[in-house]
């Protein structure tokens, strides 16, 4: 089951409210668990049962207040505020450095877009919105929902009708930001699936047979109909006047076309290209290192860490009603409020509180659309 978050607030103190609704399925409590502080993802501060408001409110919803970060990375890249390499720098590492995180749990976030990073005015970055996360699946005889990732970050193995795919879905997805960050506009801005496929090729080039071992037979004749087509990836040195060979050549490993060839975050982590940016991010941004009274800057042994175990998801797997849902939900609620964090206090006179109480998002083009059916 999954909750689907169904409409976000800023509220004073620095705080948003998410709204969730228990009308639709469940897999998201968990993770607030699972994932709290210390590293690159959304800081759920507390779940909050507004018992005070409980006759005003439907009897579903429940609230989660997390931090509240003021922009993300699409408002950024579509905003004239100038972006220096530095920026870009910082802000790859931090979206590495959390899926770092991710993977190492086996949690395939599969839905990386700039939206879904929110950016605090420090460049601080957190990935967010596990609507269509999961726990990665070992067997790949077994099939895996295809409507998954925002249809321009989509993997080609996606694109092309794999029954199952890994964590290289979300690697994609960064190359694509990447290039984004780099140019100020979307990289492959198509208008359908197919087409999306097609942009992806220009610039790749036809790929081969085995490449293309995970595609549906449906799309890999498409490809094959199609005239070949050579790499034109030296276009990426036309992005901008910041990608440099060293910038092309990390980009080059995170746009490849065969997922298992495809660079991993913890190797991407590695390239040169991501030095400064860690540098940055833990000289004055991050929260695992510190600075002495004497000025001095105490680094951490772990830069990007690792979760200690992988995510155990069978918790969610014994929920079977929306009754037992509330009910889990709830005892976590209390635990919460049991332990020493600040007790938040919601003013339901507030008029933004009333605008977000009756807000009905989660708008339907926000998903991804459904993958083209090959023949
Ligand atoms: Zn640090």
């Amino acid at each position: 089951m999954r909750i689907r978050l169904f409409s976000t607030a800023c509220i004073p103190n620095f705080i948003t409210l998410l709204r969730y609704d228990f009308a639709f399925e469940f897999c998201g409590a968990n993770y607030v668990r699972q994932y709290n502080t210390r590293h690159t993802y959304i800081d759920f501060i507390s779940f909050y049962l507004c018992n005070s408001l409980k006759q005003k409110i439907p009897t579903l919803t429940r609230y989660v207040i997390t931090e509240l970060l003021q922009s993300d990375l699409h408002k950024i890249i579509v905003s004239h505020q100038p972006l220096s390499s530095d920026h870009i720098k910082v802000f790859i590492y931090q979206i590495l450095r959390g899926l770092k995180y991710l993977h190492s749990a086996r949690i395939l976030h599969r839905d990386i877009k700039p939206g879904n990073l929110l950016v605090n005015c420090n460049c601080a970055l957190k990935i967010c919105d596990f609507g269509l996360a999961r726990v990665e699946e070992p067997d790949s005889s077994k099939l895996m929902t295809q409507e998954v990732v925002t249809q321009y970050y989509r993997a080609p193995e996606i694109l092309m009708g794999a029954r199952h795919y890994t964590a290289a879905v979300d690697v994609w997805a960064v190359g694509c930001i990447f290039g984004e960050l780099l140019g100020r506009r979307i990289l492959f801005q198509a208008q359908n699936p197919v087409q999306q496929l097609e942009l992806i090729t220009e610039l790749l080039g036809t790929p081969s047979l085995e490449d293309m071992r995970y595609a549906c037979e449906g799309a890999k004749s498409h490809i094959l109909r199609r005239p070949p087509k050579p790499s034109s990836l030296t276009a990426l040195y036309t992005l901008s006047t910041q990608a440099t060979h060293e910038v092309v050549h990390l980009l080059c490993q995170m746009l490849v076309f065969d997922p298992d060839k495809r660079i991993s975050v913890v190797d991407a982590l590695a390239h040169p290209y991501l030095d400064e940016g860690r540098l940055r991010y833990h000289s004055c941004m991050c929260k695992c290192c510190y600075t002495t009274a004497s000025g001095m800057r105490q680094y951490t042994t772990e830069f990007e860490t690792t979760a200690p175990q992988p995510f155990d998801d069978s918790w969610e797997r014994k929920l079977t009603s929306i009754e037992q849902v509330k009910e889990e939900v709830h005892k976590f609620i209390a635990e919460q409020l049991n332990t020493s964090r600040v007790p938040l206090c919601i003013n339901p006179q507030s008029a933004a509180f009333k605008s977000f109480a009756s807000s009905t998002v989660a708008h339907p083009s926000e998903l991804p659309p459904s993958p083209h059916q090959w023949k």
